[in-house]
């Protein structure tokens, strides 16, 4: 059975970048009728932030990526003693050692390299030395790997293809750190191994890491994985994506008025592309659509415009039920906008087509709203105050004089266009809408008519001819 892991490091919330792997690594799990599983890597005690384990878990369930051990998650700070015996292992077959060089001394070996324009490596001081636990005080030594002297490793990622590593330029890896916690290569490969992981989908940072895996699956006589490493998110400059290129976690999207089909469908074409042209694809046609040959080597350009059309898109074909639904969660801490539902259903009946994010939805909101304001607003360009109240009587009386009570677009721009077209149309439509908004920008004159019904029509109209009456 085909398993994939996704194993984030709990050291702040889930990015989109992370949550592409995440993706990715479902996609193809459920595509193959395979598991896809949840590993939080927290043995770096010094960049581990408690509180992101929650909120990574509670992002991956609002994206709908809901990992097959969700009640089990298996969290390596909790695994000491698997990668103590496993690293016990290779040190008793003669893969790894004990080192105890101090801080200090591999700081200023670090330095002379460096001054002597060499890279910076472990000189393999204790490689030879053949010490044992019981030579040595706790918390005083690591144990590295004995990494070849020479020769190459070949890794064959189902991304790239085949990439040569010459052994000799790694240094002897270290496996377990002073502090007793195994490093990200010792861990990761145990658990992918015990968690019988059959692919290792992660980001390509990662790819200079995977020969010195595929050494320890050797040391240790273990089936090696397949590997593929996922390109690069970048920004539309191509500079690597980050913070000052706008919003990075899954959840900053939700609070931008994000929905979390919108946001999948956007992070699967990062990257991927469909066999066709389509654009729209829910999970579950992504789950059908997905494979790894169709994930690209270079980077991927994060388009922000693209996500605002695809959120739109979204926002246009759900149901009225399920967008209101949506926007009663979205608006939980301020449920005064969305709390008359009556209006609510009639704006997004006449606005949904214009909202692209839920936060859209207040736009729209104000837009159809009343703002107090100054009557020379009223007037059209060169006209005057006189004429403006005349044009604006003239309308009202129109529109009094309708024996429509549904005010439809269609019929009220059929009444009122032939009194526009002989006035001039600056001179009725101007007045007229800022008579209903109040403002200087808004929706059309006809779009509020009938959105607000012919009484509320009525009375802001009333309200205006009364302003210039003052
Ligand atoms: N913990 C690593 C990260 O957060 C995961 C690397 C891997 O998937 O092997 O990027």
């Amino acid at each position: 059975m085909i398993v994939t892991r996704f194993a984030p490091s709990p050291t702040g919330e889930l990015h989109v970048g992370g949550a592409r792997t995440a993706l990715f690594a479902f996609l193809f799990a459920r595509h193959n009728g395979g598991k896809f599983l949840l590993r939080i890597e927290d043995t770096d005690r010094e960049r581990y932030i408690p509180e992101s384990v929650g909120h990574i878990i509670a992002a991956l369930n609002w994206l709908g990526l809901v990992p097959d051990n969700n009640d089990k998650v298996v969290i390596q700070s909790e695994r000491l003693e698997i990668y103590k015996k496993a690293a016990n292992e290779l040190l008793n077959n003669g893969h790894a050692y004990i080192c105890v060089c101090s801080k200090e001394k591999l700081t200023a070996d670090r330095e002379r390299q460096i001054a002597e324009k060499k890279p910076p490596r472990y000189k393999g001081h204790c490689r030879e030395l053949n010490l044992k636990k019981n030579d040595v005080a706790d918390e005083e030594f690591v144990i590295r790997m004995k990494v070849p002297k020479g020769g190459s490793i070949a890794v064959n990622d189902l991304i790239h293809g085949e990439i040569i590593f010459d052994l000799s330029l790694f240094d002897d890896q270290i496996l377990i750190k002073s502090d007793g916690y195994p490093t990200y290569h010792l861990a990761s490969v145990v658990d992918d191994h015990e968690m019988s992981v059959t692919h290792v989908i992660r980001a390509e940072e990662w790819l200079p890491s995977t020969p010195k895996h595929m050494l320890l699956y050797k040391m240790f006589d273990w089936n090696i994985p397949a590997f593929a490493h996922l390109p690069m998110n970048l920004a539309p400059d191509r500079s690597k994506l980050s913070k000052r290129h706008g919003a990075t976690g899954v959840f900053e999207y939700k609070n931008l008025g994000y929905l979390p089909e919108a946001l999948i469908n956007f992070i699967a074409l990062l990257g991927w592309h469909p066999s066709d042209d389509r654009e729209i694809f829910s999970l579950s046609e992504l789950i059908k659509e997905f494979s790894l040959e169709r994930v690209q080597k270079s980077g991927a350009i994060f388009n922000i415009q693209k996500l605002d059309w695809l959120n739109g898109e979204y926002i246009k074909n759900m149901s009225t039920k399920d967008l209101y639904g949506a926007l009663i969660d979205f608006y939980k801490n301020k449920p005064e906008i969305i709390s008359d539902k009556n209006n609510a259903l009639k704006l997004l009946e006449v606005g949904r087509s214009r909202m692209q994010k839920l936060t859209d939805f207040q736009t729209l909101k104000d837009s159809f709203d009343i703002h107090e304001y100054d009557k020379n607003l009223l007037i059209w360009k060169e006209s005057s105050a006189e004429k403006t109240l005349t044009n604006l009587k003239l309308t009202q009386e129109l529109l009094r004089s309708l024996l429509i009570n549904e005010f439809s677009q269609k019929e009220l721009e059929a009444e009122i266009m032939p009194l526009a077209n002989t006035n001039g149309r600056g001179e009725i439509l101007w007045p007229l809408r800022v008579a209903l908004s109040g403002k200087n920008k808004s929706p059309g004159p006809f779009e509020i008519m009938s959105f607000i019904g012919k009484e509320e029509t009525l009375r802001r109209i009333e309200m205006a001819i009364q302003k210039l009456e003052s």
